[in-house]
């Protein structure tokens, strides 16, 4: 037996014995864990749940174990991916963190921000959000104006932050401030602080889907000690443009990470629209479910592909930014035909007469609007992938 094999065996056999059957079926929105000071458990499994994966370093499987990771291979990591998608196993942990700050951290952070910071995260145990967006600063970050000013053994911090996603949840922020007003890029450094601190406000902004889980996040002389920059003084934006193909990595695998929350197109399909033989009665909607299917299969091999590139070091830049276009689009996609499907029945708001699930579908169908416009919107892709890409003139 291979060393792999002999890995997949016993991962199999711990996941069997570990992973209480509740967590096992799709996943409500409401039982989500993101961790975090306040860290909220409406399933006593998913806490049990994280705290096994924990353990074995399970949240961060491709972490080294000094930093609370599982110090997998890229192999390994697979194989992990495999058993765990084969029991149905939910994700124990979603985390900003995890999917956003840690890898720029292992890459860019001293060892003392590493042992501080990575631990934390890999235990689920400080819940992040991401300081960019400004109001005047979006889709051109690099124009943001909140200011950090050095004053001797700390920065005083100054400015506004908007559509900061659960600052109002949030323990700490990965935030972006200005420490060279005489340059744009250059003039961009990348601080860690606790949203405990003195002069951090946060106010929450209702999204179309009706939750309102981002904020405009208000910074008034904000204390943050010195050893809370991560990199160089003014280098924050090569951090910043890394943290975002990771963010853009997450974001275009979107549709998958809400499949717990929301049944497969098909099924909706069948369910809505009826099926005989076990085809969707349809046969415009079955084409175009079964375009949609074969699209996604596609997208998820081509994900693996480019993993497998990764690893290897051939991979193309460009990619997060067309994983992210093409994701977050066929995201939106899978949600209008699910309401063609559906039809009137997910057009409900609240209540009677319409069911949780076909209430699901409303807001998540709303909620994949923002898809494309969160971690930089599908126009912006289209640029990054036509200079970088293509090699287009500006
Ligand atoms: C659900 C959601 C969650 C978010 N969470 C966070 C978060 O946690 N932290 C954070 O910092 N930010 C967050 N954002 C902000 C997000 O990153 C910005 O909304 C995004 O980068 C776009 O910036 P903007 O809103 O200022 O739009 P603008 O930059 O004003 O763009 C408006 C329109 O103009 C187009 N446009 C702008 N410039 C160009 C160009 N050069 N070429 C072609 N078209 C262009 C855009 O594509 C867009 O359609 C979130 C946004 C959403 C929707």
């Amino acid at each position: 037996m291979s060393a792999l094999d002999q890995f997949r065996a016993e991962t199999r056999a711990w996941l069997e014995a570990n992973c209480p059957a509740s967590m096992r079926t799709p996943m409500p929105e409401d039982e989500r864990v993101w961790g975090g000071r306040n860290a909220r458990f409406s399933n006593p499994d998913s806490k049990l749940w994280l705290a096994r994966m924990v353990e074995r370093g399970w949240t961060v499987p491709g972490w080294p174990k000094a930093y609370g990771g599982g110090g997998l291979s890229r192999d390994e990591l697979q194989v992990l991916k495999e058993e765990m998608n084969r029991l149905g196993c939910r994700s124990p942990l979603f985390s900003f963190g995890i999917s956003m700050l840690g890898p720029v951290l292992l890459k860019y952070g001293t060892e003392e921000q590493k042992q501080e910071h990575l631990p934390r995260i890999a235990r689920g145990e400080i819940r992040w959000c991401q300081g960019y967006s400004e109001p005047g600063a979006g889709s051109d970050l690099a124009a943001l104006a909140t200011r950090a000013e050095d004053q001797g053994d700390h920065y005083l911090v100054n400015g506004q932050k908007i559509w900061t996603s659960y600052a109002n949840y949030a323990d700490w922020i990965f935030c972006l401030v200005r420490t060279d007003t005489s340059t744009k890029q250059a003039g961009i450094s990348f601080l860690l602080f606790d949203m405990r601190s003195e002069g951090v406000e946060t106010r929450p902004i209702t999204l179309i889907s009706g939750a309102s889980v981002f904020c405009e996040t208000f910074l008034t002389n904000v204390r943050v000690p010195k050893g809370n920059l991560v990199g160089r003084l003014n280098g924050g934006w090569e951090i910043a443009k890394e943290l975002l193909q990771h963010e853009r990595g997450m974001i275009s695998d979107i549709g998958k990470s809400i499949g717990g929350i929301v049944p497969d197109v098909d099924v909706v399909a069948k369910k809505y629209l009826g099926d005989a033989d076990g085809r969707i009665s349809d046969p415009v909607l079955r084409d175009a479910v079964a375009r949609h299917v074969m699209d996604d299969r596609a997208f998820g091999l081509t994900m693996r592909r480019a993993a497998q590139e990764s690893e290897a070091g051939t991979a193309n830049g460009g990619v997060s930014s067309m994983f992210k276009l093409f994701g977050t689009e066929q995201n939106k996609r899978k949600f209008e035909l699910i309401l063609k499907c559906a039809g009137t029945d997910a057009l409900g708001w609240e209540g009677a007469p319409f069911s949780e699930e076909a209430l699901t579908l409303c807001r998540t169908w709303l909620r994949s609007k923002g898809n494309s416009i969160e971690g930089g919107t599908s126009e912006i892709q289209l640029n990054v992938i036509a200079k970088r890409v293509l090699g287009l003139p500006d």
